[in-house]
């Protein structure tokens, strides 16, 4: 699958902000342009015979610059003469995951699952969270829901029965995986590769592609996207996840598929650089001065 790339200049090339791209019968994967938003969420319907599951909202909340809610409906079947219900639920509370929540508010027949941990741990029934597993039945499709706190306390990653894919989120992409708990991040890789043993894996489907097809990541925030990485993760990029944590250094590794980054030590690093080179300025400058001031002083010393 070719996903539309965005531009170099988005202004001059109007692209459809959203692509629909049906996977099988009953599965659908969006794309929200890179040009809509430089985070170019991938969000995912899952239909089942009696309800649909829509994994994440994405980025953008207007309706007119992102129709999502408008889309969706369009996709939903009807079922004795009405739309078939949705659940609304996301991977993680962050913002660019769940903006078009608002667009489904006012819908009847739709249901948003709360994005705040207790209202995750709630809603799915967690009572040893993160362990467990809970289970969405769609009518003839369950959705397994794993907790996977790391990059955020809230996420949840999906493993469909229907489609063996394990829809990831930000938790496991062709992109940065942002670390803001490392050991919850390892331990949640293990209990993911625990709960698949059993199950057949076919591909995992994160949230974003942020790599190009080599494995080099696209300037943070660009709307082009030329020659990306493709979406599709393999088992062995999940199975070979923990051994990334246990030989992570805490601030950057890169690996064929995927990027562990910890953002807020990385920005402690780059703030004690800046700082030691702004001490070594104002070293240098103080030096010159007094070699200037010295100099004066000789020259004064010889006029007289
Ligand atoms: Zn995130
Ligand atoms: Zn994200």
């Amino acid at each position: 699958m070719h996903w539309n790339e965005g531009a170099s200049d988005c202004t001059a090339a109007p692209q459809s902000p959203l692509q629909v791209h049906q996977y099988e019968p009953q599965t659908f994967i969006l794309r929200q342009n890179p040009c809509a938003s430089f985070e170019a969420n991938f969000i995912y319907l899952l239909i089942g015979s009696d309800k649909a599951l829509l994994i994440d909202t994405g980025a953008v909340a207007d309706p007119k610059a992102m129709p999502l809610a408008k889309t969706i409906l369009e996709l939903l079947p009807d079922k004795d003469g009405i739309k078939l219900p949705l659940l609304v639920a996301h991977t993680h509370r962050h913002q660019d995951h769940r903006a078009g929540d608002p667009q489904f508010a006012a819908l009847s027949s739709v249901q948003i699952v709360p994005f705040d941990l207790e209202g995750v741990r709630g809603f799915f029934g967690f009572t040893n969270w993160p362990k467990g597993v809970a289970h969405l039945d769609l009518g003839g499709r369950i959705v397994d829901v794993i907790p996977t706190p790391g990059h955020n306390a809230t996420h949840v990653v999906f493993y469909d029965e229907r489609t063996g894919i394990l829809f990831s989120g930000d938790f496991l992409m062709p992109g940065r995986l942002l670390i803001d708990d490392a050991a919850a991040y390892h331990e949640s890789a293990l209990r993911v590769i625990d709960v698949l043993k059993t199950r057949p894996l076919t591909h995992v489907l994160g949230g974003h592609i942020e790599l190009d097809a080599a494995g080099r990541a696209f300037r943070f925030g660009s709307h082009y996207h030329p020659n990306e990485h493709r979406l599709e993760l393999a088992e062995a990029d999940l199975t070979a996840l923990p051994a990334a944590f246990e030989t992570f250094n805490g601030f950057y590794a890169r690996y064929r598929n995927y990027i562990l980054s910890n953002p807020m030590r990385n920005l402690l690093v780059e703030a004690i650089a800046a700082l030691a080179v702004l001490i070594f300025m104002v070293w240098g400058v103080r030096r010159l001065l007094r070699r200037g001031r010295g100099s004066l002083n000789r020259s004064a010393a010889q006029i007289s």
